[in-house]
C-alpha cells in the first residue's frame, strides 16, 4: 500500500506533523504517516528511534508535543504550542481509545486476576457488557489464541508465550480497528517466539484490522507487512514494500541497519 493509495481513501490512522519531546530530548521530529484500514504496517529502526513512542501516542498513553493524530477520521490529538487544543471530552476519548488495542513487550497482564478476568475486564468496564456476554467474547478470543483451557490460571502460572497470547486476546476482545504490537516477542525465550508470531500471523490473515507492528523480527515483518517504515532519529528515513525495504534499501542508514540482521 503506497502513500498515494492511502490518501485516496479514508485512513484509519493519520499522523500529521507530529513531534514528541521528553524534557529536552526530541524523540519524534515531525512525522506524517497514514495507515489504511486493514493495512499491516511494520515499523523498524534502531533502539531509541521513537517507535514505541509512536504507538503509545496512538494509544493515548503519551501526549504529543505538537501535531495532529486522527483516528478513523476523528481528531484524537490536535496540539499546538504545547497546549492540548483538542483532548476531546472524556467521553469522546473513551470511545476512541476502544478503537485501538496495544500489546506490550512485557505483557502487562493484571497479576491478581485469572486469565478469563484479564480478558473480560475491559469489555465489562469499558463496553459495559454483562458478565456472561464478556465471558463469551473472552472465551472465543482465548480459543483463537489457543488458550481456552487456561481460563482459571493466573499469569504467574503461565509461560511467557502464553502470557503474551493472553495479552493479545485481551486486546482483540475490544474489537479494535487498529492494533499496535510493540516488540511483543522481545522479552520471550527464543523457543516461545514462534507460537506468538503464529497467532499474530493468523490475526493478520483475517485481514480486517489494521496493524502497526513494531518489531526486530525482520523475516516476520517481510512476511506479513504490506508496507514497512524505517525510522531513525525521530524521522521516517525510508518506506516501501517489504521487498523494497529489505531487498533494495536505498539509504546508507537502512543498509547498515539491516546488515545487523544478516
Ligand atoms: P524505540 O521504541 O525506537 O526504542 P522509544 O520510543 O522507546 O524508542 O524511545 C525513544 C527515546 O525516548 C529513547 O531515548 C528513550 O529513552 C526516550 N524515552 C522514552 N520514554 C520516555 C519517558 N517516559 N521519559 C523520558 N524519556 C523517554
Amino acid at each position: 500500500m503506497y502513500q498515494e493509495d492511502c490518501d485516496k481513501m479514508q485512513s484509519i490512522v493519520r499522523y500529521s506533523n507530529i513531534t514528541k519531546s521528553y524534557g529536552d530530548l526530541e524523540v519524534i521530529k515531525g512525522i506524517d504517516l497514514d495507515i489504511a484500514p486493514g493495512e499491516k504496517l511494520a515499523v523498524i529502526g534502531p533502539s531509541g528511534s521513537g517507535k514505541t513512542t509512536l504507538g503509545r501516542m496512538l494509544m493515548t498513553l503519551e501526549v504529543p508535543t505538537s501535531g495532529t493524530i486522527e483516528l478513523d477520521g476523528e481528531l484524537l490529538w490536535h496540539i499546538r504550542d504545547k497546549e492540548r487544543l483538542i483532548r476531546a471530552n472524556e467521553k469522546h476519548l473513551h470511545r476512541m481509545r476502544g478503537s485501538v488495542g496495544m500489546v506490550f513487550q512485557h505483557f502487562n497482564l493484571f497479576p491478581h486476576m485469572n486469565v478469563l478476568r484479564n480478558v473480560t475486564e475491559a469489555p465489562r468496564k469499558v463496553l459495559g457488557m454483562s458478565k456472561e456476554e464478556a465471558a463469551e467474547s473472552a472465551v472465543s478470543m482465548l480459543r483463537k489464541v489457543g488458550l481456552e483451557d487456561k481460563l482459571k490460571m493466573y499469569p504467574a502460572q503461565l509461560s511467557g508465550g502464553q502470557k503474551q497470547r493472553v495479552a493479545i486476546a485481551r486486546a482483540l476482545v475490544m474489537r479494535p480497528k487498529v492494533m499496535v504490537f510493540d516488540e511483543v516477542t522481545s522479552a520471550l525465550d527464543p523457543e516461545l517466539v514462534g507460537e506468538v508470531l503464529e497467532v499474530i500471523r493468523e490475526i493478520a490473515e483475517e485481514g480486517e484490522m489494521a496493524m502497526m507492528l513494531i518489531t526486530h523480527e525482520m523475516d516476520f515483518a517481510k512476511e506479513i507487512a504490506d508496507r514497512v517504515i524505517f525510522g531513525a532519529d525521530g524521522r521516517i528515513v525510508e518506506q516501501g514494500t517489504p521487498e523494497q525495504i529489505f531487498d533494495n534499501p536505498q539509504s546508507e542508514r537502512l543498509q547498515s541497519f539491516l546488515k545487523r540482521f544478516r
